[in-house]
């Protein structure tokens, strides 16, 4: 059997080209993930793990931009910032969101 990382194949080798979509089949399913009420939404620090609520974070609004802040190692776990033409959001170092949907 012929060892992947040795024979120089690449993610591309594993993924059939009849499953590939391009970026816009997403659109339906995060306009269902941001347009909930985030006021039920969860976060995972990405530091020590810690999950609460996002309405429990601390929130820096005068950053450049927004910053949550892990509750419990104060490690930023959400940075929101809104440009002229766009959003940029970051879920820095392994943070993640869970929104729950109906
Ligand atoms: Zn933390």
């Amino acid at each position: 059997m012929t060892d992947p990382a040795t024979a120089g194949l690449g993610w591309q080798d594993y993924l059939p080209d009849d499953r590939r979509l391009d970026g816009n089949a997403l659109a339906g399913p995060l306009s269902m993930l941001f347009v909930p009420d985030t006021a039920l939404a969860a976060g995972r620090c990405g530091h020590c793990g810690h999950r609460d609520l996002l309405a429990r974070a601390p929130l820096y609004g005068d950053a450049p931009g927004h910053v949550l802040r892990c509750g419990i190692c104060t490690h930023p776990t959400l940075r929101l910032v809104a440009a002229p033409d766009r959003f940029w959001l970051d879920l820095p170092g392994g943070s993640a969101l869970s929104i729950p949907h109906t």
